[in-house]
């Protein structure tokens, strides 16, 4: 039975309303659900003493109920109290008291002299202390619980990391054991698990050297069907004769003497090697892999320019609804000022349907011949008159699957995958073994290089202070934080209260804008318009940023808590600065206080090539050096890191004979 092709709600206890809060983490079928791992894992804590509570502690304590039982209606609902005593011990003489709300089922389970063990975060509330809505257990599950590890899942509202976790037991007693790609033999060889075994302990691990030895496996899997599919790709694809041939690149010539600067000798390479596949009589199939700030977009539009001049339409799509507005924003600019008489269209997710239907007609009927945007571009109902190219930016958002989606669109147009992630060059020809390979090495001219530099936390005044330098001088300024909100568990930096930091040093003076991915597309695009303007002075946001976002006034960034990120992260979002003529600076916060962390930030600070800093990220971690189970999510892998799990991809492809 292929899981994919089940649906969640043939599981047990999945009803409609469960499946659509599944659907909003983009799981729908049973596979999708098994493939659902946890972020990071916890343990239940050993009971704490009654007596040794105190607030904000998130504890489990083992209470005998008291006679002290009440119901009590408020305007807005049940909310029910009762205190415990310590079970085993006669000392305590703190007051502690359990508090729900809602549950009405609670008088029949908290008799007077039952025994619980309750879970949760202690609150001082004057009288004495107060436990709201804790986890309450018997003992003896307690004990057995205990003895494992508990997922922590990604969550969405109205679903909890217990029921996930009990929705995936009952998909392993329904469903096991799964189909394996792999025979007996084949897992033995490889020192794998079955795959049956790898999720149930990627779910349920009894202690990290299980979760780990599982997440090898499923990280092995992926990889496979990845390289397979690339393979598919790959003999299918291999000189395809194409139907958009072209011989005159007039107009990108005329484009590229109007703009205001030379390109570099690695665009000019880029841009003949393109021109000579698309005048090959063949399809092309090429990956621009070129580091932050390279000027790749150059590149694509000059290539459009020319198949449009010949009478075809070229897509363009982005990540993001931000960049791809920035992108067609400036060749709109470009198309008027230099009288190109180019028709581009922008697209979106975001658009009303009326808009959409409306961009639909004209991509039918040839009215556009550049049209720009998100995945919404793919969108079953647009049909294109004639696409010639396709190119997609920051490729390794996307993966393979929606690569082959979009040459099925038209008839094999050719297709150009940009990429800035600068990763090692047998990676390259790895992952992208069904493409030719265009490197762009040199920067733009005379741009300085960024100035970089580490400091702990107690320095981030002198940051600010050059901020405030900065933005006298008319630049601005990004400022990014790993967090959206504020987390009780985790005391890292976050978007939404970070301007208190920031008001107390520079007394209202600055305007800042936030940005984040729980935003809607229409506010995001609005603060970086007003960014992009220079409405705002600086930025604060989570890594939203990193894709790709150009700004060339914007001269310093600072990264708090930089050592939450992987080196080549923060190599991209130091690419943000140093785009214009201007001195750009870039400071990393180490929040962690360990000397450590400054030794692998500091290969940042010595380098600005992006090779040589995935390079020493590679290096410096080595295998087997797993900063959690869930990674960034770069070309789309569920667990696997290319960096990270390097050695396991070495091992897939030795073990094929693709
Ligand atoms: P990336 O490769 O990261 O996508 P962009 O295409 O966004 O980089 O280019 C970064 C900036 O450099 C843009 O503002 C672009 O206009 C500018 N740029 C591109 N090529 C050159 C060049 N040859 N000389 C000077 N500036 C350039
Ligand atoms: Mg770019």
């Amino acid at each position: 039975m292929d899981l994919r092709q089940v649906s969640v709600t043939n599981i047990k206890g999945i009803g409609d309303k469960t499946a659509k809060c599944l659907k909003k983490l983009q799981v729908e079928s049973v596979s999708d659900l098994l493939w659902y791992v946890p972020r990071s894992y916890i343990r239940y804590p050993e009971i704490t003493p009654v007596s040794e509570v105190r607030d904000g502690m998130t504890v489990a304590v083992c209470g005998t109920v008291n006679s002290d039982f009440s119901e009590r209606q408020t305007s807005k609902m049940l909310v029910t109290t009762f205190s415990i005593k310590d079970a085993n011990s006669r000392i305590s003489s703190i007051h502690l008291e359990m508090v729900f709300f809602r549950q009405t089922y609670l008088k029949n389970i908290f008799r007077a002299g039952r025994t619980f063990v309750f879970y949760g975060t202690v609150k001082n509330k004057g009288f004495g202390y107060t436990m709201e809505m804790p986890e309450y257990f018997t003992c003896e599950d307690y004990e057995r619980k205990k003895s494992s590890l508990q997922g922590v899942y990604p969550l969405t509202k109205g679903i909890s990391s217990k029921t996930i976790g009990k929705h995936i037991q009952s998909c392993i007693n329904e469903f096991f054991p799964v189909t394996d790609e792999f025979d007996a033999e084949f897992i033995k060889k490889n020192s794998l698990l079955s795959l049956s075994d790898a999720f149930r302990h990627i779910h349920f691990p009894n202690d990290m050297r299980e979760a780990l030895e599982a997440r090898n496996t499923l990280v092995f899997h992926e990889f496979y069907n990845f390289l397979k599919q690339i393979e598919e790709s790959k003999s299918k694809n291999t000189q395809c004769p194409s139907d958009y041939s072209i011989h005159d690149f007039s107009l990108s010539k005329r484009y590229e003497e109007s703009i205001p600067f030379t390109l570099t000798n690695a665009q000019k390479n880029t841009l003949s090697e393109i021109r000579e596949d698309l005048s090959s009589g063949f399809c092309m199939r090429r990956l621009i892999q070129g580091d932050v700030g390279s000027g790749k977009t150059m590149v694509a539009f000059l290539a459009m320019a020319d198949l449009a001049n010949a009478g075809f339409q070229c897509a363009m799509m982005a990540p993001t609804e931000v960049l791809a507005t920035q992108h067609f924003e400036k060749l709109c600019k470009d198309n008027e000022k230099y009288e190109l008489h180019l028709k581009p269209v922008l697209l979106t997710g975001s658009f009303t349907a009326a808009k959409k239907r409306a961009i639909y007609k004209g991509i039918e009927t040839g009215e556009y011949n550049i049209i720009i945007g998100t995945h919404a571009i793919f969108q079953e109902k647009v049909s294109f008159r004639n696409l010639s190219l396709v190119i997609t930016d920051e490729q390794h958002r996307f993966g393979v699957k929606q690569r082959e989606m979009l040459s099925e669109k038209g008839n094999m147009p050719h297709t150009l995958v940009m990429s800035a992630t600068p990763i090692p060059r047998t990676l390259t020809l790895t992952l992208y073994a069904d493409l030719k390979i265009s490197v762009m090495k040199d920067m733009p001219a005379k741009r300085l290089p960024i100035k970089s530099c580490v400091i702990t936390p107690e320095l981030r005044k002198n940051a600010f202070a050059l901020i405030r330098e900065q933005i006298a001088a008319g630049h601005q300024a990004y400022i990014i934080c790993p967090m959206v909100e504020e987390n009780e568990d985790i005391a890292l930096e976050n978007v939404t209260s970070y301007h208190e930091k920031m008001d107390a040093f520079f007394k209202g003076s600055v305007r800042y804008g936030i940005l984040h991915g729980r935003m809607k597309p229409k506010e995001k695009n609005d603060v970086m318009e007003a960014f992009a303007k220079k409405d705002l002075d600086v930025l604060i946001s989570t890594t939203v940023v990193e894709v790709g976002i150009d700004v060339p006034n914007a001269t310093v960034i600072m990264i708090e808590n930089a050592e939450r990120f992987g080196l080549a992260g923060l190599h991209q979002l130091r690419g943000r600065v140093g785009r214009g003529d201007a001195q750009s600076y870039c400071i990393f916060i180490n929040g962690s206080g360990k000397n450590s962390e400054n030794e692998r930030l500091e290969v940042l600070h010595k380098s600005n090539d992006g090779f040589f800093i995935a390079e020493e990220d590679l290096r410096l971690r080595g295998p087997g050096d797993i900063n959690g189970i869930r990674q960034s999510g770069d070309m789309q892998f569920i667990l696997a890191d290319i960096i990270q799990d390097y050695d396991i991809l070495m091992k897939v492809k030795e073990s094929l004979d693709f």
